[in-house]
Protein backbone atom coordinates (compact mmCIF):
# COMPACT_ATOMS: atom_id res chain seq x y z
CA UNK A 1 0.00 0.00 0.00
CA UNK A 2 1.36 3.29 -0.69
CA UNK A 3 1.20 6.25 1.59
CA UNK A 4 -2.03 7.89 2.78
CA UNK A 5 -4.28 6.15 0.04
CA UNK A 6 -6.80 4.22 1.14
CA UNK A 7 -7.12 0.25 -0.05
CA UNK A 8 -9.35 -0.60 -2.54
CA UNK A 9 -12.17 -3.33 -2.12
CA UNK A 10 -12.75 -6.88 -3.95
CA UNK A 11 -16.17 -8.32 -4.57
CA UNK A 12 -16.45 -11.83 -6.04
CA UNK A 13 -19.84 -10.97 -7.86
CA UNK A 14 -21.43 -13.71 -9.11
CA UNK A 15 -23.03 -12.76 -12.81
CA UNK A 16 -25.88 -16.20 -12.72
CA UNK A 17 -26.41 -17.88 -15.76
CA UNK A 18 -26.26 -15.30 -18.31
CA UNK A 19 -29.70 -13.52 -18.62
CA UNK A 20 -29.17 -9.80 -17.40
CA UNK A 21 -32.46 -9.72 -15.46
CA UNK A 22 -31.63 -12.77 -13.69
CA UNK A 23 -28.59 -10.27 -11.82
CA UNK A 24 -29.37 -9.61 -8.17
CA UNK A 25 -29.80 -6.03 -7.41
CA UNK A 26 -26.61 -5.99 -4.85
CA UNK A 27 -24.56 -7.52 -8.09
CA UNK A 28 -25.90 -4.93 -10.48
CA UNK A 29 -24.49 -1.77 -8.18
CA UNK A 30 -21.34 -3.19 -7.53
CA UNK A 31 -21.25 -3.56 -11.46
CA UNK A 32 -22.22 -0.16 -11.66
CA UNK A 33 -19.68 1.08 -9.02
CA UNK A 34 -16.88 -0.60 -10.24
CA UNK A 35 -13.91 0.77 -11.75
CA UNK A 36 -12.30 -2.60 -12.64
CA UNK A 37 -13.83 -6.12 -13.75
CA UNK A 38 -12.11 -8.56 -13.89
CA UNK A 39 -14.03 -11.23 -15.24
CA UNK A 40 -14.28 -14.54 -16.76
CA UNK A 41 -14.64 -15.63 -20.59
CA UNK A 42 -18.31 -16.86 -20.26
CA UNK A 43 -19.84 -13.91 -19.00
CA UNK A 44 -22.94 -13.19 -21.41
CA UNK A 45 -22.48 -10.52 -23.95
CA UNK A 46 -25.70 -8.61 -22.15
CA UNK A 47 -24.38 -8.87 -18.77
CA UNK A 48 -20.70 -7.55 -20.32
CA UNK A 49 -22.93 -4.17 -22.29
CA UNK A 50 -23.82 -3.55 -18.24
CA UNK A 51 -20.18 -2.74 -17.17
CA UNK A 52 -20.18 1.14 -17.32
CA UNK A 53 -17.61 2.75 -19.96
CA UNK A 54 -15.47 3.78 -17.72
CA UNK A 55 -14.39 0.79 -15.88
CA UNK A 56 -11.21 -1.01 -17.23
CA UNK A 57 -11.89 -4.63 -18.00
CA UNK A 58 -9.31 -7.88 -17.74
CA UNK A 59 -10.60 -10.82 -19.43
CA UNK A 60 -9.27 -13.67 -17.16
CA UNK A 61 -11.03 -16.08 -19.12
CA UNK A 62 -9.72 -20.03 -19.73
CA UNK A 63 -9.79 -20.07 -23.92
CA UNK A 64 -8.89 -23.67 -24.58
CA UNK A 65 -5.65 -23.26 -26.35
CA UNK A 66 -5.58 -19.71 -26.19
CA UNK A 67 -3.22 -17.61 -23.69
CA UNK A 68 -4.45 -18.53 -20.21
CA UNK A 69 -4.02 -16.83 -16.90
CA UNK A 70 -3.36 -18.85 -14.11
CA UNK A 71 -5.39 -19.01 -10.92
CA UNK A 72 -2.66 -17.70 -9.02
CA UNK A 73 -2.05 -14.56 -11.53
CA UNK A 74 -5.99 -14.34 -10.69
CA UNK A 75 -5.07 -13.90 -7.07
CA UNK A 76 -1.62 -11.18 -8.23
CA UNK A 77 -3.91 -9.18 -10.41
CA UNK A 78 -7.18 -8.71 -7.95
CA UNK A 79 -5.06 -7.85 -5.14
CA UNK A 80 -2.79 -5.24 -7.17
CA UNK A 81 -5.26 -3.16 -8.43
CA UNK A 82 -6.97 -3.32 -4.75
CA UNK A 83 -4.16 -2.01 -3.15
CA UNK A 84 -4.38 0.54 -6.21
CA UNK A 85 -7.29 1.14 -3.91
CA UNK A 86 -9.58 0.64 -7.24
CA UNK A 87 -13.01 -0.65 -6.46
CA UNK A 88 -12.42 -4.22 -7.87
CA UNK A 89 -15.65 -6.53 -8.97
CA UNK A 90 -14.26 -10.00 -9.94
CA UNK A 91 -17.51 -10.99 -12.43
CA UNK A 92 -18.01 -14.70 -11.99
CA UNK A 93 -20.70 -16.73 -14.29
CA UNK A 94 -22.87 -18.17 -11.71
CA UNK A 95 -22.55 -18.14 -7.89
CA UNK A 96 -18.69 -17.41 -7.01
CA UNK A 97 -19.02 -20.25 -4.54
CA UNK A 98 -19.85 -23.08 -6.66
CA UNK A 99 -17.40 -24.60 -9.09
CA UNK A 100 -16.00 -21.02 -9.43
CA UNK A 101 -12.67 -20.98 -7.54
CA UNK A 102 -14.49 -18.05 -5.34
CA UNK A 103 -13.12 -19.78 -2.14
CA UNK A 104 -9.89 -19.38 -3.19
CA UNK A 105 -9.79 -15.91 -4.05
CA UNK A 106 -11.64 -15.06 -1.38
CA UNK A 107 -8.82 -16.61 0.83
CA UNK A 108 -6.02 -15.43 -0.99
CA UNK A 109 -7.77 -11.73 -0.45
CA UNK A 110 -8.04 -12.05 2.77
CA UNK A 111 -4.39 -13.22 3.63
CA UNK A 112 -3.03 -10.14 1.56
CA UNK A 113 -5.52 -8.21 3.53
CA UNK A 114 -7.60 -7.16 1.47
CA UNK A 115 -11.21 -6.05 2.08
CA UNK A 116 -13.53 -8.93 -0.28
CA UNK A 117 -16.85 -9.30 -0.23
CA UNK A 118 -18.83 -12.14 -1.91
CA UNK A 119 -22.33 -11.15 -3.63
CA UNK A 120 -24.26 -14.53 -4.61
CA UNK A 121 -25.24 -15.43 -8.29
CA UNK A 122 -27.67 -17.69 -9.74
CA UNK A 123 -25.85 -21.12 -10.50
CA UNK A 124 -26.25 -23.04 -13.22
CA UNK A 125 -28.37 -25.61 -11.56
CA UNK A 126 -30.96 -23.53 -10.56
CA UNK A 127 -30.95 -21.39 -13.63
CA UNK A 128 -31.16 -24.12 -16.03
CA UNK A 129 -33.41 -26.33 -14.15
CA UNK A 130 -35.77 -23.35 -13.58
CA UNK A 131 -35.57 -22.20 -17.93
CA UNK A 132 -36.30 -26.19 -18.49
CA UNK A 133 -39.00 -26.83 -16.23
CA UNK A 134 -37.09 -29.30 -13.79
CA UNK A 135 -37.58 -28.67 -10.06
CA UNK A 136 -34.25 -29.75 -8.22
CA UNK A 137 -36.12 -31.46 -5.42
CA UNK A 138 -39.89 -32.73 -5.50
CA UNK A 139 -41.97 -34.27 -3.04
CA UNK A 140 -42.10 -37.95 -2.87
CA UNK A 141 -39.54 -37.71 -6.36
CA UNK A 142 -36.53 -36.05 -5.02
CA UNK A 143 -35.17 -36.00 -1.32
CA UNK A 144 -31.97 -34.29 -2.70
CA UNK A 145 -30.08 -32.81 -4.89
CA UNK A 146 -26.19 -33.03 -5.64
CA UNK A 147 -24.18 -30.63 -7.53
CA UNK A 148 -20.75 -32.64 -9.18
CA UNK A 149 -18.13 -31.55 -11.35
CA UNK A 150 -18.22 -33.57 -14.22
CA UNK A 151 -14.20 -33.82 -14.84
CA UNK A 152 -14.45 -36.27 -10.78
CA UNK A 153 -15.57 -38.68 -13.03
CA UNK A 154 -12.68 -39.17 -15.56
CA UNK A 155 -10.49 -42.39 -15.30
CA UNK A 156 -7.37 -41.28 -13.60
CA UNK A 157 -9.02 -39.35 -10.99
CA UNK A 158 -7.45 -39.99 -7.55
CA UNK A 159 -9.19 -42.14 -5.44
CA UNK A 160 -9.79 -39.96 -2.90
CA UNK A 161 -11.85 -37.54 -4.95
CA UNK A 162 -13.62 -39.96 -7.10
CA UNK A 163 -17.32 -39.54 -6.97
CA UNK A 164 -19.39 -42.16 -4.62
CA UNK A 165 -21.10 -43.80 -7.82
CA UNK A 166 -23.00 -46.35 -5.25
CA UNK A 167 -24.69 -43.40 -3.36
CA UNK A 168 -25.10 -41.75 -6.81
CA UNK A 169 -27.30 -44.37 -8.05
CA UNK A 170 -29.41 -44.20 -5.74
CA UNK A 171 -32.99 -43.22 -7.02
CA UNK A 172 -34.61 -40.69 -5.36
CA UNK A 173 -32.43 -37.76 -5.55
CA UNK A 174 -31.36 -34.94 -8.61
CA UNK A 175 -27.75 -35.41 -9.83
CA UNK A 176 -26.55 -31.80 -11.28
CA UNK A 177 -23.39 -32.48 -13.00
CA UNK A 178 -21.25 -29.16 -14.16
CA UNK A 179 -18.87 -29.53 -16.93
CA UNK A 180 -20.00 -33.06 -17.73
CA UNK A 181 -21.46 -33.15 -21.40
CA UNK A 182 -18.42 -34.10 -22.81
CA UNK A 183 -18.09 -36.81 -19.88
CA UNK A 184 -21.94 -38.31 -20.22
CA UNK A 185 -20.74 -41.82 -21.73
CA UNK A 186 -18.58 -42.31 -18.40
CA UNK A 187 -21.02 -40.79 -16.51
CA UNK A 188 -24.17 -42.45 -17.24
CA UNK A 189 -21.79 -46.21 -17.49
CA UNK A 190 -20.78 -45.24 -14.10
CA UNK A 191 -24.40 -44.38 -12.91
CA UNK A 192 -25.73 -47.25 -14.51
CA UNK A 193 -22.77 -50.21 -13.40
CA UNK A 194 -24.00 -49.17 -10.17
CA UNK A 195 -27.80 -49.94 -10.49
CA UNK A 196 -29.20 -47.13 -11.77
CA UNK A 197 -31.89 -47.21 -14.28
CA UNK A 198 -31.12 -46.86 -18.10
CA UNK A 199 -35.04 -45.24 -18.43
CA UNK A 200 -34.06 -42.32 -15.50
CA UNK A 201 -35.00 -39.14 -17.08
CA UNK A 202 -32.00 -37.01 -17.92
CA UNK A 203 -31.82 -33.71 -19.62
CA UNK A 204 -28.67 -31.81 -21.62
CA UNK A 205 -29.34 -27.70 -20.95
CA UNK A 206 -27.35 -25.92 -23.43
CA UNK A 207 -26.81 -21.88 -22.81
CA UNK A 208 -29.86 -22.01 -20.12
CA UNK A 209 -31.60 -18.43 -19.79
CA UNK A 210 -29.43 -17.22 -22.74
CA UNK A 211 -31.16 -16.49 -26.58
CA UNK A 212 -29.83 -20.02 -28.19
CA UNK A 213 -31.34 -21.81 -25.01
CA UNK A 214 -31.65 -25.77 -25.77
CA UNK A 215 -32.85 -28.60 -23.53
CA UNK A 216 -32.53 -32.01 -24.28
CA UNK A 217 -34.91 -34.02 -22.27
CA UNK A 218 -35.29 -38.03 -22.29
CA UNK A 219 -34.50 -41.38 -20.99
CA UNK A 220 -30.81 -41.86 -19.79
CA UNK A 221 -30.14 -44.60 -22.62
CA UNK A 222 -31.83 -42.16 -24.66
CA UNK A 223 -29.85 -39.09 -23.94
CA UNK A 224 -26.72 -41.65 -24.69
CA UNK A 225 -27.81 -41.87 -28.12
CA UNK A 226 -28.81 -38.31 -28.69
CA UNK A 227 -26.40 -36.30 -26.82
CA UNK A 228 -23.52 -35.96 -29.72
CA UNK A 229 -25.76 -34.06 -31.82
CA UNK A 230 -25.25 -31.48 -28.99
CA UNK A 231 -22.05 -30.88 -30.02
CA UNK A 232 -18.94 -29.07 -27.96
CA UNK A 233 -20.72 -26.20 -26.36
CA UNK A 234 -20.73 -26.29 -22.42
CA UNK A 235 -23.87 -27.43 -20.71
CA UNK A 236 -25.57 -28.95 -17.36
CA UNK A 237 -26.17 -32.61 -17.66
CA UNK A 238 -29.05 -32.95 -14.76
CA UNK A 239 -30.24 -36.88 -14.14
CA UNK A 240 -33.29 -37.93 -11.71
CA UNK A 241 -36.88 -38.43 -11.48
CA UNK A 242 -37.72 -35.13 -11.92
CA UNK A 243 -36.64 -34.37 -15.23
CA UNK A 244 -40.09 -35.75 -16.69
CA UNK A 245 -41.74 -33.10 -15.38
CA UNK A 246 -40.23 -31.13 -18.05
CA UNK A 247 -42.86 -29.87 -20.88
CA UNK A 248 -39.60 -30.60 -23.07
CA UNK A 249 -39.14 -34.29 -21.76
CA UNK A 250 -39.74 -36.98 -24.55
CA UNK A 251 -40.58 -40.50 -23.69
CA UNK A 252 -40.18 -42.08 -27.04
N1 LIG B 1 -19.83 -20.88 -10.97
C1 LIG B 1 -20.64 -21.38 -12.06
C2 LIG B 1 -20.13 -22.70 -12.64
C3 LIG B 1 -18.81 -22.60 -13.34
S1 LIG B 1 -18.33 -24.14 -14.05
C4 LIG B 1 -22.09 -21.50 -11.59
O1 LIG B 1 -22.36 -21.35 -10.40
O2 LIG B 1 -22.98 -21.72 -12.42
C5 LIG B 1 -18.86 -23.95 -15.71
C6 LIG B 1 -19.98 -24.95 -16.01
O3 LIG B 1 -21.23 -24.43 -15.56
C7 LIG B 1 -20.21 -25.22 -17.49
O4 LIG B 1 -19.32 -26.21 -17.97
C8 LIG B 1 -21.64 -25.70 -17.49
O5 LIG B 1 -21.71 -27.04 -17.06
C9 LIG B 1 -22.27 -24.85 -16.40
N2 LIG B 1 -22.98 -23.66 -16.92
C10 LIG B 1 -22.71 -22.38 -16.60
N3 LIG B 1 -23.59 -21.55 -17.20
C11 LIG B 1 -24.43 -22.33 -17.92
C12 LIG B 1 -25.58 -22.07 -18.74
N4 LIG B 1 -26.01 -20.82 -18.97
N5 LIG B 1 -26.20 -23.12 -19.30
C13 LIG B 1 -25.78 -24.39 -19.09
N6 LIG B 1 -24.71 -24.70 -18.32
C14 LIG B 1 -24.05 -23.68 -17.73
Amino acid sequence: MSGTSKPGRVSLVGAGPGAADLLSLRALRRIEAAEVVVHDRLISPEIMELLPARAERINVGKAAGAHMVGQAQIHAILIEQARAGREVVRLKGGDPFVFGRGGEEMLALREAGIDCEVVPGITAASGCAAAAGVPLTQRGMARACVFLAGQLADEGTPFDEQLDWPALARPGQTRVFYMGIARLPRIAGQLMAHGLSPDTPAAIVQDGTRPGQRVLACSLSRLLERAPAYGPRPGLLIIGETVALSPDYRDD
